[in-house]
Parts: structure tokens; C-alpha cells; sequence
């Protein structure tokens, strides 16, 4: 077996369900470390057991020049055994798809990662600058791998390619996402004297909600629009009769390029003062162990762009559309945190964070020629 597969096959066989990313980390460091590289560790404050590492390393051509980052998440989403045809941590191919936990959703884009670095350290005279690579822990949950990486100051490039699974089209804008918590004010009273007495918090909550969801967005050409969806709702006391004085509301905001926290609360808030509510509402962004991801796009005649797409029309002769994202990854974190152009590609599959999910060889394969093309264009010596 080439090595390429050898490595994204030997990947889904190590559990490296979100909260255990340490085998799959020592995995890659000992591949890079065969390469003749050196690779760093990196923690995050809340894994005092060192069970998260992300790893990250450089491949210095020797020559000065920019600095490509290739970048990807070693962890996976868990699995519901019940559900499986095969076992999710046993890669097998079937009918050309190759089956197990990660196949997809990335340990064929990692794979594609190791192999890409493996041949740049053999052929150093092939480009100039330097390759990043980091592998993040915790993609799957609050990005808390790439953020610490942010925090350490290790991450400094010209172009990055986010390996993600996505190879019918390049991304190169996201959305970004927004939670906010609400607690409505009414007033206390016995049920038997309201209306007259008591003010009824649930009631305001759900004429506050139906006027968040009416609220506007800012737009995009290609990203339209951002969302307000108001995701929960909770107050009341079914044991008492008691006019509900207090509830918790939690708003979910997708966001466009132009559009930051501080905009979105003043605008819940300008819907409380509309219908009376203003003194009524204590509006803040959810608080969470990392940072919130902005929104961003790149030009979509960017080199970097332009280069991979050229890239995949050499390695496959057809076209590589471009395409944008309506959610978040941490290609957000890379471009808005880091101000790093960043390309959202790699090898795909199907069942995402389903049962049964598989990539497509052929697809590890191309990305991986398909990177080292780019960085060829990008890196020229
Ligand atoms: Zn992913």
C-alpha cells in the first residue's frame, strides 16, 4: 500500500474522538519526525491531563521566501457503535470508498498533509520559504487547538490551505457565528390577581423573540445573509402559582462579513426598546472558553486562490468552482484571528459526523498532488 493510504488508514485506526487526540497526535509527530523535522507541542490551559495536544512543525527550504501553512483537525466526532456496518475505528474499503471514523472528516486531508511535506523535505530545491504545518485537537468542539496556537504566537504565514473535506469546490468565505443569553424581567405575582397583579415574563420573552427573528442582517454577494434563530427558551415554575417574573432566552446568530457582537446586541436591544422592554432585558454575548469566529471572504482572484485552482485543473483537468460556507470552521480562526488568506479544500466523502462514513482514495491522492502543485506555484524558488 502507498504510504499516502497507509497513513490515513492507520489515522482512522486510532480513536481520536474529540477529547483524546494524543495518539493521533504522537502518530503524526513520529511521521514528521522521520521527515528530519522538529515538532512542537502545544496544550491548551484546561487539558492539565496532556491528552489534547496540537503539534505543529516547519519545513524550512533553506531559502528565503513566503510561508505556505497547511493546516488541518486530528480529531473526529464520536461514533454510535449500533449504527455501524463495519467497525468505525477499522478502516476497510468497499466498492471504492473507504469506511471508518475520520475517513472523511479529515484524516485522508491529514494524510494528504504528511505526504505533502514528506516530498517537499525530499525536494527542498522545489520551492523557497518555508512550509507551516499544524494539526489541531478540538476542531470538532470549540477550536480550542488552533486558538491556543494563536495564543502561542506560532502561526505566521503568507497562504494557508484549510484540508477540510471539500473537494467538489474551493471555499473561500465563511460565515461567522454568534450565541448570545437573554434574561427577560417581568414581575412576581399570585395567578388568581393577574392581570391586575404580576407581569408575565414569559409573555414579553415570546413577543421579544418573534421581534429578534424579525430583525435584519447585513448581506454578502455570495455569503446573502446572516440568521437569528432563537434556539431556547425557559422560565416559569409548573409547582407554583406564580406569575413567571424571570426568563432565559438563547439566540443563535450566524453573521456576514461587517457584522460583530456589539452590532448584534444593539440591535436586540433596539427591538426590546420597541416593544417596551428596554429596562426589561439584560442582553450578552454566552460566555465560552474561546474566542467567537468572524465572518470573512478572500478575493476570489486571490494568487492563492487562482493557484489551487489551476492546481486541480492540472492534476484532474476540470474545473475547481469556487464556493462559500454558510457555517464555521477554523478557516475562520486562520483568516480573521491570524489575517492569513486562506483556501478551504481537501479529499471529501460522504456521512460527514454520520454512521458509516467513507472518503474516496483517489480524492486523498489528488489532494495531496494538488498541494504540492500549489506550493509549487506559490513557493517558486
Ligand atoms: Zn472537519
Amino acid at each position: 500500500m502507498e504510504k499516502i493510504f497507509e497513513r490515513w488508514y492507520d489515522l482512522i485506526n486510532i480513536n481520536s474522538v474529540s477529547g483524546h487526540e494524543v495518539d493521533a497526535a504522537n502518530y503524526c509527530a513520529k511521521v514528521l519526525e522521520s521527515f528530519g523535522l522538529t515538532v512542537h507541542y502545544s496544550y491548551f490551559p484546561e487539558d492539565s491531563a496532556k491528552e489534547r495536544p496540537s503539534i505543529w512543525t516547519v519545513l524550512d527550504s533553506g531559502k528565503p521566501g513566503k510561508t505556505m501553512l497547511l493546516i488541518g483537525h486530528i480529531d473526529t466526532v464520536g461514533v454510535n457503535l449500533a449504527n455501524w456496518k463495519t467497525d468505525p475505528f477499522h478502516a476497510v474499503e468497499i466498492d471504492g470508498k473507504v469506511y471508518g471514523r475520520g475517513s472523511m472528516d479529515m484524516k485522508g486531508g491529514v494524510s494528504a498533509i504528511l505526504s505533502t511535506v514528506e516530498y517537499f523535505s525530499q525536494h527542498k530545491d522545489e520551492f523557497s520559504g518555508k512550509i507551516l504545518v499544524c494539526l489541531v485537537a478540538d476542531e470538532e468542539g470549540l477550536s480550542k487547538g488552533t486558538y491556543q496556537l494563536v495564543a502561542e504566537d506560532c502561526v505566521h504565514a503568507d497562504y494557508a490551505i484549510m484540508a477540510e473535506c471539500r473537494y467538489d469546490n474551493v471555499a473561500v468565505g465563511f460565515r461567522g457565528r454568534f450565541s448570545f443569553e437573554i434574561t427577560v424581567k417581568g414581575k412576581a405575582g399570585h395567578a388568581s390577581r393577574y392581570p391586575e397583579v404580576g407581569e408575565n415574563a414569559l409573555v414579553s420573552a415570546g413577543r421579544l423573540a418573534a421581534a429578534i427573528e424579525a430583525l435584519p442582517t447585513l448581506t454578502h454577494p455570495k455569503l446573502k445573509h446572516g440568521t437569528w434563530c432563537v434556539r431556547y427558551l425557559c422560565g416559569g415554575n409548573q409547582n407554583a402559582l406564580v406569575v413567571p417574573d424571570s426568563c432565559y432566552m438563547f439566540v443563535d446568530r450566524y453573521v456576514v462579513p461587517g457584522e460583530d457582537e456589539e452590532l448584534c446586541i444593539c440591535q436586540m436591544q433596539e427591538a426590546a426598546d420597541k416593544i417596551g422592554l428596554g429596562n426589561k432585558v439584560d442582553i450578552r454575548l454566552k460566555p465560552r472558553n474561546s474566542p467567537y469566529m468572524k465572518s470573512f471572504a478572500i478575493e476570489e482572484d486571490h494568487e492563492l486562490v487562482t493557484a489551487l485552482r489551476q492546481s486541480f485543473t492540472d492534476i484532474t483537468g476540470e474545473n475547481l468552482p469556487i464556493d462559500y460556507d454558510p457555517s464555521v470552521c477554523d478557516s475562520n480562526i486562520v483568516a480573521v484571528s491570524l489575517g492569513i488568506p486562506v483556501v478551504t479544500f481537501g479529499p471529501s466523502g460522504g456521512n460527514m459526523h454520520g454512521d458509516n462514513e467513507y472518503g474516496y482514495p483517489y480524492q486523498v491522492k489528488n489532494c495531496c498532488e494538488i498541494y504540492k502543485e500549489t506550493i509549487r506555484k506559490l513557493l517558486k524558488p
